[in-house]
């Protein structure tokens, strides 16, 4: 059970304050550093392991080359991912690139950088021969289907819309080898958020028995099998976190009796987490700029749910602190709202907190990944900035906020000046 804890003081958010107004989501470099060294040692007892870190999850390419710096690839679906990967210096098979109803423009784009495709269909298979060609080292995704209970993002496998079957990975990778693929690698992504363990496990033991399967039915011997990400974070204190090591000791135990007795002890496992990578290192800070007492008590911030989409989206709980008042005691029932014209944008509903005033920042934990990446300008919001705390204590800004020159950059007003 993890207290929630944030690294900079009131005083020091004052000051900075000054250079960089509220909002602003604010990352935690040492920790995230800290993080992705214990992730690598954990699965180090595989015979060979990597991490692409799932760019959608913080598509910054400052974070992006400080996890390449600690030797992390990247996970990328489009080709602005795949674009940010390249800035961040991540090239090749670092690069894992994962399709879903993906045009030919991003398929070559992905070629060019020499990722890993990791197709989502069998039709896509002639697709990108056609339009990219097919590359030596192919990944195919798998849905399990009714094979595997569902997850509350994703929902149930069978419904979800990504991956082969299983008659289809079988004569998927066929397929392949028969249009000149060389090496091949196994991919499924079933979970997101997912706290418990066993789910994780199971997932593994799934892909390792399609793994020796494929060997037995079609000859083709994986390169690797890719988890996927879907490791869940503790946004609530009482929430355990999943521990690298137990996860991985717990996955080489089922290599151990499923893969190696196969002759597949040299497969490579690959994962691409995002969420538990940067998530509980990141901070949306925003000021409370007005207090409102009608049916409830309100607070609200000069944030909305276009900084941060989460609580609205899928009502997922973020802890809340007040900067200054860590140990005040929870004497007040807010709803914790923004500025947007839609009845969701709440960041808490009927929580428990210290009593907030004007003028007090206003932490949101657990931010630091499908945070401002989420981001959105409907109602014209503009999103906010993000700083980076580096491991000396110094505080720079990696992004900087919206203005509403962004927001008008694609709109041509000229135009519009002799338009009748
Ligand atoms: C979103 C996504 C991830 C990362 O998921 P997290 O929950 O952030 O770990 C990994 N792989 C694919 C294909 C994804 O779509």
């Amino acid at each position: 059970m993890g207290v929630k804890s944030f690294p900079l003081t009131k005083m020091r958010l004052e000051e900075l304050a000054k250079q960089y107004p509220a909002p602003f989501y604010v990352y935690d470099e040492a920790a995230i550093r800290a993080n992705a060294k214990k992730l690598l040692k954990a699965f180090s007892i595989f015979p060979s392991y990597r991490e692409h870190f799932a760019v959608k999850a913080l598509p910054n390419p400052f974070i992006l080359k400080i996890l390449a710096e600690e030797g992390l690839g990247a996970d990328c679906s489009s080709y602005s991912e795949l674009a940010l990967a390249d800035m961040a210096g991540i090239k090749g098979e670092a690069v894992m690139f994962t399709a879903n109803q993906t045009p030919a423009s991003e398929y070559q784009a992905a070629r060019k950088l020499g990722a890993v495709i990791n197709l989502d269909d069998i039709t896509h298979i002639e697709y990108l021969e056609k339009h990219a060609g097919i590359p030596e080292l192919c990944s195919c995704r798998y849905n399990p289907g009714p094979l595997k209970g569902g997850n509350l993002i994703i929902g149930k496998p069978e419904e979800a819309k990504y991956g082969f079957t299983r008659e289809q990975i079988l004569e998927g990778f066929g397929l392949l080898r028969a249009k000149g693929a060389g090496r091949f690698a196994l991919h499924a992504m079933v979970a997101s958020n997912e706290l418990n363990l066993d789910y994780h496990l199971e997932t593994g033991r799934i892909l390792f028995e399609l793994a020796v399967e494929i060997q037995d039915k079609t000859g083709v011997s994986l390169e690797f099998v890719n988890l996927g990400g879907g490791v869940g974070i503790p946004y609530k204190g009482e929430q355990e976190a999943i521990d690298w090591d137990e996860l991985a000791q717990g996955l080489k135990k089922l290599y151990d009796s499923i893969l190696v007795p196969a002759g597949l002890g040299g497969l490579g496992i690959h994962t691409e987490y995002g969420r538990p990578i940067t998530g509980p290192y990141g901070w949306l800070v925003s000021r409370a700029i007005h207090t409102k007492s009608i049916y409830r008590e309100y607070i609200g911030l000069d944030s909305c749910m276009a900084d941060l989409m989460r609580p609205a989206l899928y009502g997922a709980y973020h802890h809340i602190t007040v900067a200054g008042k860590e140990n005040a005691p929870l004497t007040e029932t807010y709803d914790v709202v923004g500025s947007l014209c839609e009845n969701n944008d709440k960041f808490a509903v009927q929580r428990r907190l210290p009593k907030i005033d004007v003028g007090d920042f206003v932490i949101i934990h657990d931010s630091g990944a499908h945070g401002r990446a989420m981001g959105f300008n409907y109602n014209g919001k503009l999103r906010c900035g993000e700083l980076l705390l580096r491991p000396d204590g110094s505080v720079i800004q990696i992004r900087r906020a919206e203005t509403v020159e962004d927001y008008f950059a694609t709109l041509d007003i000229t135009a519009l000046d002799t338009f009748k």
